[in-house]
Parts: structure tokens; sequence; C-alpha cells
């Protein structure tokens, strides 16, 4: 009988499109791991205990089509205003060459964190390219990949004046009061748990202060060009460190901070060519001095050499970071805006130094036309300089505000007697007639012609001891690729470097690198989502509104939680904001002395380094042999805290990659000493669907919107870690100077400069929910548990496995255990890594959570075709590994040490080792047919470490 039409209507496809495998594959590795079906492997691996059989309730699957038509339904309810708030965010033209292949370009949205330097180099191009472009801009030598935003940056900016102010007894941090509002809203939150104590007042007050640090504005948030040179020099004798929040454009005309005499300069790059989307994302910038380097926050990208002896980048000086120092780390940042640093870097590539001067030139030009026009009639402005904002004093807010909205105009409202406007990019002489209009009433008789004679016989707007008198970006790269041509060609050839998802399966433990579907990407380049500014009025913002809305009640559902707070850019940063809401709740019921909190050793390193943050004490829980915490243990450090209890982390399943069975006895013990549990949800994708946190019994947790949720990695960011809670801790979460909610919370602390973080990328998390609903995202769990599986049964014939759970199964990653390998073959995991890029593979997780290892994580959305391949790369690697062991090659010659191999190597004129040039590059069939080629050999990590070097080579560098 042929199909009715409702039948031929039932299209579920997007589930199929997302889960790699098909039917009849689930069927074959079901056979092979020994389970009669999903629901049955699930059985056999999930603790029975908190297996949970309640549907979802998020609803059935929408096509892409349907999904995508109700989301516009949603975008076209923002309105999307001429923005002249500033503040930090500002419109800008996106090159379209850059929009389209690199945002939208899966060849650079989908990589991870260059991790593997070797088959990364081009995105470690563009992020040293970025390092350029800050160091020239900032007037400082060293500068660092980006951060997460320009108020984080700050406070980051702070923690390295604590650490390195030679002024230990002071413990003021000063910030003048016309920092940017949310930047003062998230430093004097980060300053309340380090215990520093803020003082804001008006800059020139910081002589009255004994301070370890202080934070000016350049150009002011109203717009004033100081001169910071008397003021720096001032905190600086009481050796205090000066920080300066510094707006990036303004950079090209201006004096550079650093020459001014600036310890630190940081600020937000957004406005160079990436979109305001709400918030973000967007990358921060931050510069310091040289004999600071081992304090600076997030990663450096340094120049080493292979063992060619050619030079080749990768990330510098691990050893500061996080996931090697966990408590005593400079900062928690992990994931951290690498696409947007690279769009940034890219915007600097393309329009060069002259492209820049034009921009901002006119950007001025613009706003002393405007600033002359109305001081000609009479209007009081604020201040006598300005680069691009200018404060209108004024009685009469309202007519003007209202004359705005009517023309689609949003000016900056929240000043007293005041209204602000920040010109832009964007920003045309046709707008600054109509900003007459706005201000003056029509009628006023103002010519923009006859204003710019004026202007441009010279304004004194920009001190003469201000003006810029060095050059920037002088560096080649930034004087090679204007022509769009030459600009297509270049994002080209750096993609080509770069081993990502369009080329070949990343299986990274605990960074689910699934599928980044397209449908889900499209919304992001919308207008209505991306030229919005973050602080642009909740009446023109019903579209996001909704949108986030909905996604937090589907988070709700999909995490038993009783709310979500949406603003961290990051899972390190959801940590941050869910141990203060704990920290909050305890104080809240006089318990303010909690403050140990228990992690097991197994713990991702961003944990201690957030409970650090939090100021809370780190009691190490051991895990026993099996992997697990060790419950006798945990009682006893359990108690032994007793009532200075605050919290545990736990990560569930853990990082080791398995379900412990005793998860809800942890939360009970916990509990009993009054403690609250915090479950980093970066395991999510084991969850979804089958249990959850909130079921489980935790109490709050962040979430990876990157790893579970669709969002991609962009090569290290973006990312977004919403965090959800139950409802005892809902008052406690981060609140907005600025923009305030009708949440109970609205009026706490930010831990992001924006309120809803990064929001324009929470429609690709939106779609991903809506497009699989309740069948697809169990189903997802369940392929995600399934191939993992798979993937550990098919090894362990060949590889230790470190850990499994109940009946012998994993969850949805595992561990290959290389220690016992390298005693018999001298081989490290490191060899394994590499050598797996000349099969065209991404390498594991190595040495995370234990040394000597590999995490393997396939995710749902790899076909078993890919994970085949995958698996006899595997045992053609074990199998070089023997012969390593029987002495059939020397451990100083074979394919392993050598790894991973690359052109110059088989184009050498001798070739005298162990093994042909074809084994060397083409170890399988299936690497013949399409070659991914590392562009550079083993890279040097100790000569990269001892010789320190962060920007950008002359080009005859890399010549022979
Ligand atoms: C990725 C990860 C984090 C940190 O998340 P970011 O988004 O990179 O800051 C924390 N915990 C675990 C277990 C993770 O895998």
């Amino acid at each position: 009988m042929t199909q009715s039409l409702f039948e031929l209507e039932q299209n579920n496809a997007f589930i199929g499109r997302h889960i790699g495998p098909s039917e009849q594959e689930v069927a074959d590795m079901l056979a092979v791991v020994g389970a009669d079906s999903l629901d049955d492997l699930i059985k056999q691996t999930v603790p029975a205990s908190i297996l949970n059989d309640q549907p979802l309730g998020i609803g059935a699957p929408r096509t892409e089509q349907e999904a995508l038509g109700y989301l516009k339904t949603l975008a076209d309810q923002n309105k999307v205003f001429k923005s002249y708030i500033g503040m930090g965010y500002h419109d800008t033209h996106v090159p379209l060459v850059i929009q389209r292949n690199v945002l939208e370009n899966p060849g650079w949205y989908t990589a991870y964190t260059p991790y593997q330097p070797e088959i990364a180099q081009g995105r470690l191009e563009a992020l040293l390219n970025f390092q350029q472009m800050t160091q020239d801009l900032t007037g400082l030598p060293l500068a660092s990949a980006s951060l997460l935003d320009e108020a984080t940056a700050a406070a980051e900016a702070m923690a390295l004046a604590r650490r390195v102010s030679k002024n230990k007894k002071a413990n003021i941090f000063f910030i003048a009061d016309d920092v940017h509002p949310q930047t003062i809203d998230v430093v004097s939150e980060r300053a309340e748990h380090y215990g520093f104590d803020i003082k804001v007042a008006p800059a020139e007050a910081v002589v009255e202060h004994d301070v370890f640090g202080a934070l000016f504005q350049y150009p002011s948030t109203t717009g004033q060009i100081r001169d910071l040179k008397a003021l720096i020099a001032q905190v600086q004798s009481g050796k205090g460190i000066a920080c300066v929040a510094a707006d990036i454009l303004s950079l090209v005309l201006l004096k550079a901070p650093g020459e001014l005499g600036a310890d630190v300069v940081l600020g937000n790059a957004q406005r160079f060519g990436v979109p305001m989307g709400y918030g973000g994302p967007h990358a921060a910038f931050f510069a310091t001095r040289d004999e600071h380097k081992r304090s600076l926050p997030g990663r450096i990208i340094g120049v080493s050499k292979d063992t060619r002896g050619r030079p080749a980048l990768r990330m510098a000086m691990q050893t500061r970071e996080q996931h090697i120092r966990r408590e005593k780390a400079n900062s928690n940042i992990c994931t951290a805006q690498v696409l947007l640093a690279n769009m940034s870097s890219f915007y600097a590539v393309y329009h060069g130094p002259e492209g820049l001067k034009r921009i901002a030139d006119r950007v001025h030009r613009l706003t002393d036309i405007l600033a002359l026009g109305l001081q000609s009639k009479g209007v009081a402005l604020k201040h006598d300089t300005w680069f691009d904002t200018i404060t209108v004093e004024t009685a009469d807010k309202d007519a003007i505000l209202a004359r705005a909205e009517a023309k689609g105009a949003n000016l900056r409202s929240d000043l007293a007697g005041a209204l602000g406007v920040s010109l832009s990019e964007t920003t045309t002489r046709g707008d600054v007639a109509e900003l007459f209009d706005i201000f003056l009433g029509e009628g006023h008789g103002l010519s923009v012609d006859s204003l710019d004679a004026k202007a441009a016989a010279g304004t004194a707007s920009i001190p003469a001891g201000l003006v810029r008198d060095t050059a920037i970006l002088e560096h080649e790269v930034f004087n090679s690729y204007h022509s769009e041509t030459e600009m297509l060609r270049y994002i080209h050839k750096l993609e080509m470097k770069d081993l990502a998802l369009n080329y070949g399966m990343i299986s990274l433990g605990s960074c689910t690198m699934k599928l980044n579907a397209t449908a889900e990407m499209v919304p992001v380049s919308w207008p209505e989502f991306a030229r919005i500014h973050p602080f642009a009025p909740l009446s023109q913002t019903q579209g996001y509104q909704k949108m986030i809305g909905e996604l937090e009640s589907w988070l709700v559902k999909i995490t038993g939680y009783d709310a979500i707070c949406i603003q961290p850019n990051s899972g390190a940063q959801g940590e941050y904001a869910g141990l203060l809401a704990i920290k909050k709740y305890h104080e809240s019921r006089g318990e303010g002395h909690r403050d140990i909190c228990l992690i097991p050793s197994s713990a991702h390193g961003t944990n201690p380094a957030s409970a650090q943050m939090a100021n809370m004490k780190v009691v190490v829980v051991a895990c026993d042999k099996r992997g697990n915490i060790d419950m006798v243990d945990l009682k006893a450090k359990a108690e032994e805290a007793g009532e200075n209890l605050s919290c545990i982390m736990a990560t569930y399943p853990s990082t080791h990659g398995v379900y412990e069975e005793n998860i809800r006895e942890v939360c009970e013990i916990v509990h009993g000493f009054g403690g609250q549990v915090y479950m980093d949800g970066a395991n999510m994708n084991a969850q979804v669907g089958i249990t959850s946190p909130g079921f489980i019994g935790s109490d709050v947790s962040h979430l990876n919107l990157h790893k579970t949720f669709a969002i991609p990695h962009g090569g290290g960011g973006p990312g977004m870690g919403p965090i959800g809670v139950k409802a005892h801790l809902a008052p406690f979460v981060a609140g907005h100077a600025v923009v305030k909610t009708d949440k109970e919370s609205r009026n706490n602390g930010a831990v992001s400069a924006a309120p809803f973080g990064s929001a324009s990328i929470l429609p690709i998390s939106w779609m991903y929910i809506a497009m699989l609903g309740d069948e697809g995202l169990k189903r997802s769990t369940q392929l995600a548990i399934l191939n993992a599986n798979y993937l550990m049964r098919s090894l362990a014939e060949d590889y230790p496995i470190l850990y499994t759970g109940r009946n012998d199964r994993v969850a949805h990653e595992c561990i290959v255990d290389i220690r016992p390998l390298k005693e018999t073959s001298g081989i490290s995991e490191m060899d394994v890594a590499k050598r797996l890029n000349d099969f065209g593979f991404h390498a594991p997780t190595m040495s995370f959570p234990v040394a000597g290892t590999l995490m393997i994580e396939p995710t749902e959305s790899e076909s078993k075709v890919e994970i085949d391949r995958f698996i006899h790369a595997m045992k053609q690697i074990r199998a070089e590994m023997r012969k390593v062991e029987s002495g059939e090659w020397t451990l100083e010659d074979n394919p392993l040490v050598h790894a991973p191999h690359t052109q110059d190597d088989v184009m050498d004129s001798e070739w005298n080792r162990s093994y042909s040039r074809e084994l060397a590059v083409f170890p399988s069939e299936d690497v013949r047919r399409s070659k991914f080629w590392p562009t550079v050999n083993r890279i040097d990590d100790v000569y990269g470490d001892r010789n320190l070097f962060c920007s950008c080579l002359p080009t005859e560098a890399y010549g022979e």
C-alpha cells in the first residue's frame, strides 16, 4: 500500500541529518557492543537510580524550514534602530569577504582551540596578527590572543595588578567614574569576592588613594579625551598598576596609552568588523609590559620552531594556564572568542593602516561636524574634546528622545541631564543631518558641507598632545591584502592549514565536537539579531526576549532546574557565576563562613580556578582506583569541612567518562553537611533526555552551549555558559547595572559586560533544540553513548581502556591509556596524537584528565564509516608501536616519533629513514584519496617558551 499524504509529510529529516549513523549502522554497532537495542544499552550503562523516563516536554521535532520560519517571526519583532548608544559597542561594516569566508565558513568556525598546533597554523597566524595589531594600537610590547569581553578583561587587569603591584599593603583598586558602567559593575563584583576594596570616583581623585591599581577609560564613557599621563605616573609613583580601557578605533588617531605610560591596556575589538549582536560574541584585547608575561590572563600565541628549524606558531607558556596551575592559575579562561579575534584581525589586515585611518578620520570628522553644528546653535556639550562620542547637556531629554525614536535612532539615555551620541563607521553625512533634526528640531538651517569646511580647518577636539605620531600596522601582513581577491586567498590559505570538522572527525574528549548544522548557523547573520546594541531598549528587542525566554524554558526542562541565567560567556564563567550564587545563598542565611569547595582530583582545571575566583578554599577529594569519587575520602573531607562546607564541584558523567553509581549519594552527603552541589555541565551530552542534574539532586550547573547545544567552537570560542539553578539559588544569579529585567536577581552584580552574554549565538542552540525535539535530543544522547561504546569496544582489542563503569560500559567518551604501551615501546601519547595527523585526524584530548592518556569523544554526529576510519588508524598506529617494541624500528627512527610528516619531508633530496616516504604520508588508502597536509613538522615547545616571541615575524624569516 502506498503511503498517505499525512505519512509523506512526517518529516523528521533533521534528526537523521544531525545523527551520523544510519539505522543499519546503529544495528551493526549494537551487535558489536552486545546490546539488544538503544534502550537496552542505556539500561546497561546508566545507573537505574538516575534514569528518568519522563519525556522532556519540548515537543515534536521541527523541520529546518519550520524552525527557521518561526525564528524569523521572532527576529522580525526586533527593531533595528541606528545605534548612537556607544558605551563600548558600535555598529560596523563587517567586510563581506570576511563575513562569508570566516564567520559563515565551517573551515573557520568548526575548529577547536589550537592545542595541536601543527594542524592549526592558520588560525594561529590570524591570532598572532591580532596580537600584533593590539601591540601597535596600545603601544605595549606584549599582547594576548583575546579575552571574553571588555568588562571581564578589566577584571583580569585588576587581578594582574594585584599579582604584580609592589604596593602589597594597599587593598584599593581605583576605577574612574567615567569608565563604562557595565565595566564598573563586573570589576566591582569580581573585587568583592577577591576581597579588594573598590573606589569609584572622578579620575583626578586617584591621587587621594593608596591603590594597588587603577582603571581609566580612554576616551571616557562620555567621550572626553583626557591626557592620562600625569594620572598614570601618579598611580605608578605609589607602586600601583595603571590600567586603561581604550576604544580600539580611537587608538588609530590617539596617542597610544602605552606611550602615556600605562601598564595594561585593554578593550573591545568589536567595532573592527564584528556585529554588535545584542552583546556578543566579540573579542577583547589585552596588552601589558613584557615583565608581566607570567601574569598575563588568557592565551599567548608565540613563535617557536619545528624540527626542520622553521618558524612555527603555538600557544605559549601553557604552564600559566588553569589546566595545569589549577587554583593557582592566572584566570579561569578556557574558551575565549577566537573566531571573533580572527575576524577583527582580518578586518585590520583588509583595511590596513591607511584604510583604518580613513575610517577613523571619517568618524571623527562627522563627530566634529555634529559637535560644531550643535555648539553653533547654543547647545552645551559636556566636554570640549572627543573622538566619536559627544555628551549633550539638555533639560529636554524626553522631547529629543521622542524625536530620535520617531526616526528610528537610539541615543544614550542613562546620563543625568544629558544624552550621549556615539558615531560609528556606518554613520553617514545624512545621519548627521538627521541628528541635527533630532537635537534641534527641523528648520535649524545647518549644513554638513559648510560645517565640514570649518571642521577641516582644524579643531582642537583631539588635544594636540594626544594626536598619535607613531605608525601602526607596519608589518607586511597589514599592507598586502587590500584587494578582495588577495584577501579571499589569504583567508583561504590560512583556512587550508587547519583541520576543522569540515575535513574530519575531531574526537576531543570533553569538548563534544558535534555537528554545527548550517540551519543553526544561518540566523546568526540576520541583521535583526546581528545589528542590535546590547543596551537597546527592551521594547525594541522583543524578538530576542521571546527567543531567549523559549530557550530558557527548554533548558529548564532539559536540566531539571527551575531557572536559567543566560549571562556567562563560557563554561568557566558559568562556574564562576554559579559559585557566586552559592556563596550569596549561604550569606543570605547568615552562613557566609561557608567557604570550602570540594573538588575531585579528576576535575577540569577551570573548576579550582573558578573556586579561587570566588574566594573559596579548594579541598581536593581523591578518586579511587576505578576513577570514581572516593566515597570514604568524600565523607571525611565533608565532615572535616563541617559547617564551613560551601559546596562540591562534580562533573557528571565524570571527566573519566563514566556514570558513577553513587552520584546521588554524593549529593546527599554534601547536602547533609549543609553544602550545595555544583554539577559541571560540560558532559551534558551524556544526560539530555535520559537524566538531568536537577533530577539527580544537584543545585546548579553551567551548560556549555558550545559543546552540547551545537554552538561551534570557533577555533577556541565563542561559547556560552548559562547556568541552571534550583529555585532557592535563583535570586542570587547575575544581574546587570544597565539593563534591568524583571527577574528577582536584576540588581545583583554582573559577570559579563552584556546582560544576555553573547546573545547573537543563542539562535544556534534554539534551532538545535527546536529541530531535534524530545525524540531527537534523547536519541542524540543515546547515539553519543553508542558511538563511544562501539569505539571503546573496538579499540580495547589493542589499547588498555583506563576506566569503565557498570557492565564494562563507558558514557559518551573513553580514555585510552598509553602509559603501559610507553613502557614497552617508548612511544608516547604525543607521538600517537601527531601520527593521527598523518592519517588526517585531529588528535583526541591529550593528557586530560590523566597524564599519558588520550580521551576520545566521537559524539552522535559521526557516522560509523568515520568512526571505523579512526579505529583503523588507531589500530595501524598500534601495529607501528609493536614494530618499535619488537626492535624492527628503533625508538629514534620510526614514523611515530617523526610525525607529523610534511611535504618538505617527502621532498627531501635524501631519505634515509627506516620506513618509506609512502608510509610516512600515505599510511592508508583513504589518506591517498584525500590528504590533509600538516604545514609544519613537530613543534619545539621548550624552545618556544624559553624564547618567547609573540609578534609577527618578518616575512624573510619564513624563507629558506
Ligand atoms: C570545557 C570544560 C569546561 C570549561 O568550559 P569553557 O566553556 O571552555 O570555559 C569546564 N569543565 C569541563 C569538564 C569541560 O570539559
